[in-house]
């Protein structure tokens, strides 16, 4: 069993309940996975949070998946602020890391649910009739991921404390 390190600059971490919200509002996120030769594979995705999950669509080959097949170890990384301040000769950041076990979802209710997640997500004004026939559509060529979280930090910018 791994054990996740502290944040040296604790006064930086945020609330869970704050790291939990950017991950429900954010449109995309680094998915880090351990790839070709070893070398860690940073592939920027969309994706939605959902009960300590995160639910990823995907084409169905490609080095990501293969990636995922070999090892299910992996992290995610999503940026919720980068203000540059010039004057300042710094960023006010905020973030959020998350460490777990990726894999491919293969039972077809769990498919349909992740898909109708990922459409109300990105479509909240969508209708559900349209959506519906969008996953119907989809899902014999997508391939759906499944990240479980098992350790989340949220970090911000030392001004953004104040
Ligand atoms: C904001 C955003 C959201 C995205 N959302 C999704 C999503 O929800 N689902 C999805 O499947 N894809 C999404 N993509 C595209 C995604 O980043 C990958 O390009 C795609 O998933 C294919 O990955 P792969 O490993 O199968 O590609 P492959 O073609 O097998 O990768 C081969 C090589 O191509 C290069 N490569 C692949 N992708 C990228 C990239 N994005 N930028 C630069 N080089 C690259 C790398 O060198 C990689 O080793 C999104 C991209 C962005 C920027």
């Amino acid at each position: 069993m791994t054990t996740f390190r502290p944040m040296r600059r604790h006064r930086q971490q945020l609330a869970d309940d704050e790291s939990l919200a950017i991950l429900s509002r954010a449109t995309s996120g680094v998915l880090a996975i351990i790839g070709d030769g070893g070398y860690p594979y940073a592939v920027p995705l969309s994706f939605v949070y959902h009960d300590n999950h995160l639910y990823f669509h995907s084409a169905r080959e490609g080095h990501k998946i293969d990636a995922v097949r070999q090892d299910e170890r992996c992290s995610f990384c999503v940026i919720d602020r980068d203000d540059v301040h010039p004057a300042e000769f710094t960023t006010y950041f905020r973030s959020v890391i998350a460490f777990g076990r990726i894999h491919i979802v293969e039972d077809d209710g769990e498919r349909m649910e992740a898909l109708r997640l990922l459409g109300r997500h990105y479509a909240p004004c969508g209708h559900e009739l349209d959506l519906q026939h969008e996953i119907d559509k989809g899902m014999p060529r997508v391939t759906l991921l499944r990240m479980d979280i098992e350790h989340m930090t949220g970090k911000q910018a030392i001004e953004l404390t104040h």
